[in-house]
């Protein structure tokens, strides 16, 4: 195949996608008592070409997407079509990268740790910006992955409601592999429980608007326990190649 036919056949692939992945949002809302505008659809778009995320960007009504690595997205940054478009931060930020990237993103979604947030705060301060967080959750307390524990987020949230120039919106969380959807949305329905505890709290400088949870494999299950955003990468642009 030519290098544009195999495009093209991409895109056609990717606009399907976007269909079904829209349409399975839809219901799931609705099965939620929401509505499809209360969730919002994060395109993941680590490993994936430039032309591919700007082909979802310009035609397939994409207005939101995440990079997991700063090097990663600042190699393709100047490549996208990006006016009127938001980026988050989805992956482990390391706080050396974070001078790199706070003046690209509109969101920092891994924020798991008050050194972290402080360096993000001091790099805004420096450029005058205001950066939207979300607070990574270790829901399932893997040792395997970042986040805070659970029953460390009341207090964490006092320390970091402080920090000047940051501002918390929400959670994220990637629960563990689970067999099932049972299973799973046992782990999104605690988060779920979090994210309603803390609002009612009303604690200062921390507001629970965004409930990012739920990918590929799972986002249905994680709208019908309450996520407000869903991060989607394989099912949208196709299996990813490293
Ligand atoms: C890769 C990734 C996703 C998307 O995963 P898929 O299973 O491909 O949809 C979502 N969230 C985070 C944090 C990721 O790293």
């Amino acid at each position: 195949m030519t290098i544009k036919s195999y495009n093209e056949e991409r895109f056609s692939v990717i606009t399907e996608n976007v269909k079904v992945i829209n349409e399975r949002i839809h219901e799931a809302a609705l099965k939620s008592g929401r509505s499809y505008e209360d969730i919002s659809l994060l395109a993941v778009t680590k490993t994936v070409d430039s032309v591919f995320i700007n082909h979802a960007l310009d035609n397939c009504g994409i207005n939101l997407i995440g990079e997991n690595r700063v090097q990663e997205f600042l190699s393709k940054k100047d490549e996208l079509h990006l006016e009127n478009k938001e980026v988050h931060l989805i992956g482990h930020l390391q706080t050396n990268k974070v001078k790199q990237i706070v003046e690209h993103v509109n969101m920092i979604e891994s924020v798991d740790s008050v050194r972290l947030a402080k360096e993000i705060s001091k790099e805004c301060i420096k450029i005058n910006k205001e950066m939207d967080i979300l607070v990574e959750v270790n829901v399932g307390m893997e040792n395997s992955k970042f986040g805070i524990d659970s029953v460390l987020l009341g207090e964490f949230l006092g320390e970091i409601g402080e920090i000047p120039n940051i501002h918390v919106k929400g959670l994220m969380a990637i629960p563990p592999i689970c067999e099932t959807s049972l299973e799973v949305k046992r782990f999104f329905s605690n988060m779920y429980k979090m994210f309603l505890d803390i609002r009612a709290k009303k604690l200062d400088n921390i507001n629970m608007h965004t409930l990012s949870m739920g990918m590929s494999g799972d986002y249905v299950e994680a709208i019908e326990e309450g996520a407000t955003e869903v991060r989607v990468g394989s099912s949208l642009f196709g299996k990813r190649v490293y």
